[in-house]
Parts: structure tokens; sequence; C-alpha cells
């Protein structure tokens, strides 16, 4: 390792709630940071502070985590909605809605200028982020859960986008087991991470902005002196890149608390591909390639050449074997719903030339969400289509079909199978939404998530496990494929 290319830092302060003193209703100067980003107040708006409370515009903070807003004119109400949470919350009113259940807030939520705000405390329980506020900037830090623990080797507990799990294991890992992060730099188009043993990091790239994401799961910052880095407050930190034509800023933050983990942001002006390169013994490296087009970048389908110019279409079938998935109303299991609609896809999908189809099963095997990453990674295939059927618990019960992605280049192929899905299910839209999930966040290609309809609904799921709406599922998810990757003459 280039020592010099380690940024050379001093470890500070302490984290989380430092709440801000009395007094003024609205701060000026305020900034709030969703991993890392800055979000825009609507209106040139503040971060408010009410009786030692602080306040966060809700629909910036909601809307940057996939969650869907909407607001009720006539009843001042806002409703916040995501898979199985929903939040209502009124205008003055110290006590929300959460699924149907009454909760008490440490402040009511008020309006600013058409700007709804509410506790800061609030958010981070409901919506299960870690918050810190950093009064002498005042700056609000929102951190999302992290959605993959890489070294459980049980495999990921599989989710659908109902059960999004934070991850937390039976016992929390004594701090001893924790991985010291010792060092962090950058130097021409590397970034260097130093710890004092192996650690096992996820590498992904996020847009709007581009920037590359580095988890390390069970690790924290050292908290020695002079060993070479410096946390802010709340700990978390930063140095800029100057002179780099694609990096602007390297930003650092103990991302998660329980289990601990430290995130590192490469905030880059392009999306740019990336090497990765662990020694096993403390020392990562990644290289950017500046030169090499973006991994899976743009909407644009890869030609495909692996594979004799044939398409690669990778198809999954949700959950299977030790893991069934949901159970529906009459108690039949989402694993078996997925593995036959996959297998209409596939029976359909191998009479079509022009495609090389990958089945990551096709029986009821045990697979985990890494497995079926990788085996699209590996194939560098030009798509990937996880097929699942929803779950929520009572009281809510929705009906309907919804299409999952993760990654912005996923948006295209989301949009055309979601409509050939709605056509196809004949249920009710919920809508294409973006969430950050195992499978369709680590693949390198479009990836998009069907769910095919609710199995606790007894509405969708009576329909579910028949045979002509599973074959109409089908057939409209190899329409989809088809018009996607422009392959519109069918071998039928
Ligand atoms: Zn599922």
């Amino acid at each position: 390792m280039n020592k010099k290319s380690v940024a050379a830092f001093v470890f500070a302060l302490i984290l989380v709630f430092l709440f801000a003193k009395t007094g003024q209703a609205e701060t000026k100067g305020t900034s709030i940071y969703l991993d890392g980003a800055a979000l825009a107040i609507p209106g040139d708006g503040q971060i408010q502070i009410v009786n030692e409370s602080v306040l966060l515009p809700i629909r910036v903070v909601a809307e940057g985590l996939g969650f869907r807003v909407n607001w009720e004119k006539q009843t001042n109400k806002v409703t916040i909605e995501q898979e199985a949470t929903s939040l209502t919350l009124a205008i003055d009113d110290p006590t929300a809605l959460v699924n149907g259940n009454k909760v008490s807030l440490i402040a009511a939520p008020k309006a600013v200028k058409n700007t709804t705000y509410v506790p800061m405390r609030f958010i981070s329980e409901q919506m299960g982020l870690n918050v810190a506020w950093d009064n002498a900037t005042k700056s609000a830090y929102l951190l999302s859960p992290i959605l993959s623990g890489g070294s459980n080797t049980g495999g990921n507990e599989e989710t659908d986008s109902g059960e999004v799990p934070p991850a937390e294991p039976s016992a929390p890992p004594a701090d001893n087991d924790l991985a010291k992060i010792t060092g962090i730099g950058f130097n021409e188009n590397r970034l260097t991470i130093a710890a004092d043993r192996s650690v096992e990091p996820n590498v992904y790239t996020m847009s709007g902005p581009d920037r590359l994401v580095v988890d390390i799961p069970l690790s924290k910052f050292t908290d020695t002196a002079g060993d070479g880095l410096i946390l802010g407050s709340n700990q978390s930190g930063s140095f800029e890149v100057p002179n780099h034509p694609d990096v602007s800023k390297v930003r650092y933050s103990l991302f998660n608390a329980a289990p601990s983990a430290v995130r590192i942001v490469i905030d880059m002006n392009r999306s740019l591909s990336y090497t990765l390169n662990n020694s096993g013994d403390g020392l990562v490296t990644l290289d950017l390639l500046p030169d090499a087009p973006a991994s899976g970048n743009g909407s644009e389908p890869n030609q495909g050449t692996d594979s004799g110019g044939k398409r690669i279409v990778v198809i999954d079938a949700g959950h299977g074997g030790k893991a069934p998935g949901s159970v529906s109303v009459t108690k039949k299991l989402e694993k078996d719903f997925n593995l036959a609609v996959s297998l209409k896809v596939e029976a359909l999908l191998r009479q079509n030339p022009n495609l090389e189809l990958i089945m990551t099963r096709t029986d009821d095997s045990t697979l985990s969400l890494e497995d079926r990453a990788k085996i699209a990674n590996e194939a560098n295939a030009d798509l990937f289509i996880s097929i699942h059927g929803n779950s929520i618990d009572p009281p809510a019960n929705p009906s309907g079909y919804e299409t999952h992605y993760s990654r912005e280049e996923s948006l295209a192929l989301a949009e055309t199978m979601h409509r050939h899905l709605l056509e196809g299910t004949g249920l009710p839209d919920r809508k294409i939404r973006k969430q950050s999930l195992y499978v369709t966040r680590e693949t390198t290609m479009p990836a998009v998530l069907l769910e095919a309809g609710y199995l606790s609904n007894a509405k969708d799921e009576a329909v579910m496990f028949t045979e002509e709406f599973q074959q109409r599922v089908a057939q409209s998810i190899v329409a989809g494929i088809e018009e996607y990757l422009g392959l519109t003459e069918k071998a039928l």
C-alpha cells in the first residue's frame, strides 16, 4: 500500500443525537444528508427546531427513501407508504397512525410554507433509519439500514419488498470482533481501505448523483488517535479529491451502529466501472476504470456477443427449498407460485432461438440471494427477472401487481415489464417502485423483481394458483422481455 495515499486524520467526535438547544423555531443554513447526499428542502425551507426536537421536511426524506407520499389537502393529512409500512400524520396533531395503530410523536408535525415537517426521531423509528444531528453545523444525517450483511454465512434472509430486514443478528457482535478501519485514502484512480483484519466489503453503485458505495459489515473506525483517520461529528468524515476528472470527494461514516458497519462513498461526476481487490488481511483496494464503459450502464441492452449473438436472460424463481417465502391466506407457499410461473416462462422462452435462458432454479432447491445475483453477473446476462408473490401483514390488505427495481439503469426494463404485467395479471396497478433489494441491487445488468399479486389477499390468491393466471403472467413476462430486447419475431 502506498502509505502516502492514505489520508491522515484524527479521530474525534461523539456520535448521534446531539440535540439542539431550545428556542428558535427556524434555523438558518441547515442541511440534510441522506446516505451522504444532500437533500434540497423545497422553497428554501430550513430544518425546524421545536422544544429541542429536530423536525425534518417529510416529503423529500420519504421520497428519497423510496416511500410514496400523499398529501390530502382537505384533511391536512400526509400519508407515507412503502410495502408493509403505512404512516399517516396530520398537521398540529401529535398522534400518528402507523399501520393503523396510534403512535405518539414528541412534537406535532407542522406546516411551514407548504412544507410538512415531522420530528426526526419519528422518521428514524418508523422508517428504520439511523439519524444524527450535528448542532455545530445544523446538519441532519440520515443513514438507511444495511440490507445485506456480507459476512453471515447462512446467506441473507430472503425477503420480499414487504419484508425488508434491518440486518439484526441474534446476538450483536462483541466489540472485539469488529474490524477497525485505520485508514482510507484515494490516489490516482485507487481507493485504499486499511483495516486491522480481514473484511468483506460490499460494493455497489448509485446514481443521481453518481457514487460508488463501499459498505464494510462488522467494522468500526479505529479509536487509536493518530492511527490515521479523522472523524468529524457523528463518526463521519470526508476529504476532497482535487484535480480528478471524475471524482470530487470521498466520504465515510459509521453507517450502522448495531451491528456496527462503516460506509465509504466516492462522489463521482459520472458512472464508472471498478475492480475490487481484497487482500484478505485487511487491505482493500478499489480501482476506478475511467476508460472502460460503466458496468451495466444505460438502459440499452448489451449486444450479447458473449453467447454467439444471443441475448442472455436470467429468470429467478424467488425463494425455494428451506425458504418458503410468504404463506398465502389458504396456506399455500409463495415459493411454489414463483416456481410454477418461472417454469412456464422457461417453456415459452426456450422456443426463442435468439435467447439464451438461465434459470436460477428449476426445482425446490435452496439458493441464497448472493447465489442468484452471482449466477447473473458471472453469465454477463443482459437482464435479470425475479418472480415473486407479495404479502403484507393485516390490517393492510392490498391487492395488485408491483414492479421493483433498485438501479436507474433498470428503470426502462421496469417500465416495459410493468406495462405487460398489468395487462397479463389484470390486477390493480400498485406501481413501479424503486427499492434496495439484494437481487436487483447487486446484479450488474438491468434487473427487476416482479410481485405478481398479493398472497395475503384472498381475491388475488384465489387466482394466483390457477393455471390460467400463471400462464398469462408467464406470457406477459415473455412479451416484456422480447419487447425490451427488441426481439419482436417470436419462433412460436
Ligand atoms: Zn418473495
